[in-house]
């Protein structure tokens, strides 16, 4: 009788450990995605230096264009702490050869740097600025502007023979003063500027870690500060700053890390999986 209990016990204590340590990802673990981290009983996670805050459960999570396998730590609400080793799937990027542009674009004069300088404050204090706790995410994403892909996330781009950094975000081709839309719900972090590489930008951020970015516009309809709603018209598409013609640069961006961002119009199409702790067998 004695043994029977303990042993209820003991597998009532293990049961309790399977439930807190697990984690379910919904998304592709590959380098450049996103994905969503769902437990109802975790309050943070870190991953490479860091630090994901749950908020409703859930947590939103980038691999970055180099990733190849990261350990997870994840901390529940009873304080256990469990690592979570995830193998990151390696993606193709394509190397990507643009002639025509502006030469100054590609190798600025010295007169530039000051202005290369406003742009990389300007920009890196935004994307720094995200709330986290902001529920805009909650509400779904959409393709701010219909069009031809143009240039794929991540492609190690050879600007007039030089080769220049991958690509941050995704080209759309669309002509100039097509409206661009709000992705999703959000609060504006930067818009205009006439910056150097981004001409007219705007940011916007959706909470959760997550923002989004829109570059080389045309016009921008909103300030910084302002409320935006999923589909609202926030600029026009143009041929500002580091371009060869009209298209939107549509970015996006996770506590700082970007990321593919049509991977916001998929992630809840992925199927999820949980994963469990390696100790427990
Ligand atoms: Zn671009």
């Amino acid at each position: 009788m004695r043994n029977s209990l303990i042993c209820l016990i003991i597998s009532f204590l293990a049961f309790s450990t399977a439930q807190a340590a697990e984690i379910e990802i919904c998304g592709k673990l590959a380098e450049g995605e996103l994905v969503h981290l769902k437990s109802a009983t975790a309050t943070k996670a870190f991953a490479e230096g860091r630090e994901y805050t749950f908020i409703d459960g859930g947590a939103w999570l980038t691999f970055p264009r180099d990733a190849k396998a990261i350990d997870l730590k994840v901390v529940f609400n009873n304080a256990e702490e469990k690592t979570f080793h995830l193998d990151v799937a390696p993606t193709k990027w394509d190397i990507q050869s643009i002639k025509g542009v502006p030469q100054r674009k590609v190798t600025p004069l010295a007169a530039d740097e000051a202005e290369i300088k406003r742009e990389q404050k300007d920009v890196g204090t935004a994307l720094k600025s995200f709330d986290v706790y902001a529920k805009g995410w909650q509400n779904g994403f959409i393709l701010p502007v219909d069009g031809v892909i143009s240039g794929h996330f991540g492609n190690q781009r050879i600007f007039n023979g030089t080769p220049k950094s991958p690509h941050s975000g995704t080209d759309i081709a669309a002509p100039e003063g097509t409206p661009v839309k709000a992705a999703g719900d959000g609060k504006v972090l930067l818009s205009g500027g006439d910056y150097f590489y981004s001409g007219n930008i705007i940011i916007v951020d959706h909470g959760g870690g997550l923002q989004t970015i829109y570059a080389h516009l045309k016009e921008t309809k909103v300030q910084k500060g302002d409320a935006v709603k999923k589909g609202q018209v926030i600029g026009l598409v143009g041929k500002t700053g580091r371009v060869t013609g009209p298209h939107l640069h549509w970015g996006a961006s996770d506590n700082n890390v970007r990321f593919r961002p049509h991977a916001l119009l998929e992630v809840n199409a992925q199927n999820c999986k949980i994963y469990q702790d390696e100790e427990k067998e």
